[in-house]
């Protein structure tokens, strides 16, 4: 637990503590080693001088100084700081009664791998006894709609698809009648994804979260990302007020620093993680694992 920065923090420590007491100028520069770990991490500039701010007040305690291992108490420090920042937990879809049709709305940057998601999410449904259907209402790509039916015949999952159709926000409501016809009892709304934030999206998307009210609204951001993620997860909650966070490709190197930037700018709990582009690869988000993966 902890190696990379208890091992880089314990020599530093161990020279800055010289022959005499560890003194709270020295332990700043030991400070700043946890700084660059959380940046090379890919949490944002800003956010890590916050962050630190909130450590160096509790590492620069008589206890901490005095101590004999005071880089292990600064890492558990961090550790504790980064834990309570990305909680608390919620993993809850808020599903209603199978009575009614519950419609989660997916949305993210192109290349997110938010269509991969709501595969994901409708084999979770599927799996917890529930009727997912997927709808396709990405009307930008078409290879966006065909992706969707590959990965419902995959599943099993009925898709609903209008190739006809040119308005997204009627697509969605369609959706949601056909889903009542057919017994579906949760539809997840695929959106569409730019390169890039830009208006003509927003308000496209800001139309499907007024006229087909979903209970639930989620963003996929790409932890390879970095700052990218910070960004679009701003800009998607300032239009959107989205409910949940889904951070994908934590199967790569990523340290996950994107997953503290990311709930820090956004105050949204992160729901679920990413973790390969099979359709079982979705696990649930935890704080406390994801603290030590940027604790490295
Ligand atoms: P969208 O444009 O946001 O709908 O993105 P897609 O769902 O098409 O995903 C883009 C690429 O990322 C695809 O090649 C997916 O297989 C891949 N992908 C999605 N999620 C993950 C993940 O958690 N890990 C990995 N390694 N790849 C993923």
């Amino acid at each position: 637990m902890f190696e990379s920065l208890q091992d880089g923090l314990s020599s530093a420590f161990k020279s800055l503590r010289g022959q005499g007491k560890l003194s709270e100028s020295n332990m700043r520069d030991g400070l700043k080693l946890v700084e660059r770990s959380l940046l090379e991490a890919d949490v944002s500039f800003e956010v890590a001088r916050h962050f630190m701010r909130n450590v160096t007040e509790k590492a620069i305690g008589e206890k901490v100084l005095k101590s004999l291992n005071p880089q292990q108490q600064v890492v558990g420090i961090v550790y504790e700081e980064l834990k309570e920042l990305m909680g608390p937990v919620d993993h809850s879809l808020h599903l209603k009664n199978k009575k009614d049709v519950t419609v989660l709305m997916m949305c993210g940057l192109q290349g997110a791998g938010k269509t991969t998601t709501c595969g994901k999410l409708g084999k979770l449904l599927k799996d917890g006894q529930r009727n997912p259907m997927l709808v396709a209402a990405d009307l930008q790509r078409p290879a966006a709609i065909d992706q969707l039916h590959v990965l419902g015949e995959q599943l099993g999952i009925p898709v609903y698809s209008d190739r006809q159709e040119k308005d997204p926000v009627k697509v969605c409501n369609d959706a949601v009648k056909a889903a009542k016809k057919q017994g579906a009892d949760v539809v997840i709304l695929d959106t569409a994804g730019r390169l890039h934030i830009d208006d003509e999206l927003m308000k496209q998307l800001e139309r499907i979260d007024k006229q087909c009210h979903p209970e639930q609204i989620y963003l996929t951001v790409d932890a390879m990302t970095g700052q990218d993620a910070v960004n679009s997860a701003k800009a998607f909650n300032e239009a959107l007020e989205i409910d949940g966070v889904i951070i994908t490709k934590l199967d790569g190197d990523a340290r996950g620093g994107a997953a503290l930037s990311v709930k820090h700018v956004t105050g949204v709990p992160i729901k679920f993680m990413g973790t390969g582009e099979k359709l079982d690869a979705l696990e649930q988000f935890h704080p406390e694992r994801m603290a030590q993966r940027i604790l490295g």
